[in-house]
């Protein structure tokens, strides 16, 4: 059995060593994220290149995705770096203030004065401190510490219920969208957006810059939720952003919220993927916690497309580890996941050709038990339409696109195949895909599939076509033994 649920890996210092990176490559990652909330052009840069030597030397397609840091509200420096916080005292926000101390401390976002009123209540550091507004006075914000504790430098400031105005997209993003595009990432994460006209902004800044990036919108607010539909109908995947979600909506809310947004996605033919401390301890230690088990097992059976490892691997004592382990608890995982694929067709609406012919080719590819189904795509979009349902059988998108190659990288349950340039001729193509199946492995010589193309051949978005066939007839009969 192959693992269907894909590994999102975060790259920074404890993974930037080509060696490191190799052993990550080779424990499993499907997708790595650059964040751009650390690190210059340059890091971001020589990781990748350190990726590309990784992958040819193990011939595997990785995707890379740019996550861009977005308007994260921070607070300012503090003269001793940091301070304790005592539940009970007085505390005060004020933009001005340039050296902080035990009362008082700067902020980044001038503005966020303008967004809260006495009764608000303010999370720092991911809501390890909690305050509440008293009042507003000379452009500062006047709190008393709920819950007090250690406060650091530049430590992010949430909102409780959400409602602060900061645009998603900040001049920091823009610059990082253009390195992004020069980068040639395969996706970009657009962090705080409220609605889908951030997306749509995301999307157009992007094309300007040459990139056609899949856009993943981070659910990390109050408004994204209210905004899902509209958020879903502009981008192309989106990321349970835990961390931040939490301290937005209240830690209790989210496990029920990442259920129903990933369910929602894969309806919408959406991937998605699931984020933030899901091996949080194995920053410091060598195997997971039980319940960390636990929740990376609950986002396979929610059935998400990834799920994503941040700090672990970014910073982490034992990144290679953390994948070992978080690939096997996917696979494990997935034993038991439900693929009866009738229950799931009962509320599907299509009627997109295209669709229509990824799900009759998983229909199918699970009543007769088929080895595989090979989707012959040029944009990936229908392997993307049939890795949205479950039916047990590993679907491969065979492209000549590079760039397709990368993109299906994060789609639950779909290997990308390299084909070569053959050309335009039907049968020749049919030839290549079987022999191409044979050489990664995926099938031998009998074994049943089902293959979808389009016709006539290379028309992107055209797939029309369905057949099945026993891998080593001859591809131009049309009755399968
Ligand atoms: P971040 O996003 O790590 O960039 O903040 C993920 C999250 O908020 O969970
Ligand atoms: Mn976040």
């Amino acid at each position: 059995m192959q693992r269907t649920t894909k590994i999102v890996a975060t790259l920074g210092p404890s993974s930037s060593d080509p060696a490191v990176l190799n052993q990550l490559v080779a424990a499993g990652i499907d997708v790595v994220r650059l964040n751009f909330s650390h690190g210059t052009a340059e890091d971001h840069r020589s990781r990748m290149d350190n990726l590309r030597l990784a992958m040819s030397a193990q011939s595997r397609s990785i995707g890379v995705m740019a996550d861009l840091q977005g308007p994260k509200i921070r607070i300012g420096k503090f003269a001793d770096r940091k301070v304790q916080l005592k539940s009970g005292q007085s505390f005060t926000l004020a933009a001005r203030c340039e050296s902080g101390d035990a009362t008082r401390v700067g902020l980044d976002y001038p503005e966020l004065v303008d967004d809260v009123a006495a009764g608000d209540v303010l999370l720092l550091d991911d809501g390890r401190i909690v305050m509440d507004v008293v009042g507003i006075a000379d452009d500062e914000i006047r709190c008393t510490v709920r819950h007090g504790g250690e406060l650091s430098n530049n430590k992010g400031i949430n909102k409780l219920g959400g409602g602060l105005s900061a645009p998603a997209l900040t001049a920091k993003d823009k610059a990082d969208i253009r390195t992004a595009a020069a980068l040639m990432v395969d996706y970009v994460a657009v962090s705080f957006p409220k609605s889908g006209d951030d997306l749509r902004k995301a999307r157009k800044l992007l094309a300007n810059a040459g990139s056609n990036a899949l856009l993943i919108a981070k659910i990390e607010r109050v408004e994204a939720i209210q905004n899902l539909d509209d958020i879903l109908a502009a981008c192309d995947g989106v990321m349970v952003a835990r961390g931040d979600l939490a301290v937005e909506v209240g830690d209790a809310a989210v496990p029920a919220l990442q259920k129903r947004i990933i369910r929602t996605a894969r309806e919408r033919n959406r991937f998605v993927i699931t984020a933030t401390q899901m091996m949080e301890s194995m920053i410091h230690s060598p195997i997971p916690t039980r319940a960390e088990v636990s929740d990376v097992a609950n986002a396979v059976l929610d059935g998400t497309d990834a799920v994503m490892l941040s700090a672990e691997t970014a910073a982490g004592e034992y990144p290679v580890q953390t994948v070992e382990a978080m690939a096997r608890i996917c696979l494990e995982a997935e034993k038991s996941a439900d693929t009866s694929l009738d229950k799931q067709f009962l509320d599907r609406v299509f009627t997109r050709i295209d669709q229509s012919i990824a799900m009759a080719a998983l229909f199918a590819a699970s009543h007769l038990k088929v080895k595989a189904i090979a989707a012959l795509t040029e944009s990936g979009a229908t392997a993307l339409w049939m890795s949205r349902l479950d039916a047990g059988v590993p679907i491969y998108a065979l492209t000549q696109d590079v760039r397709t190659r990368y993109k299906v990288s994060v789609f639950k349950g779909v290997y990308p195949v390299m084909m070569g340039q053959t050309g335009h001729n039907r049968d020749d193509l049919l030839q290549e895909a079987e022999e191409q199946l044979i050489r990664a492995g995926a099938v031998k010589p009998g074994d049943l599939i089902v293959l979808t193309i389009g016709e006539p051949i290379g028309t992107p978005g055209g797939t029309n076509t369905l057949k099945i066939v026993q891998v080593g007839d001859p591809v131009i009969s049309d009755q399968p033994t």
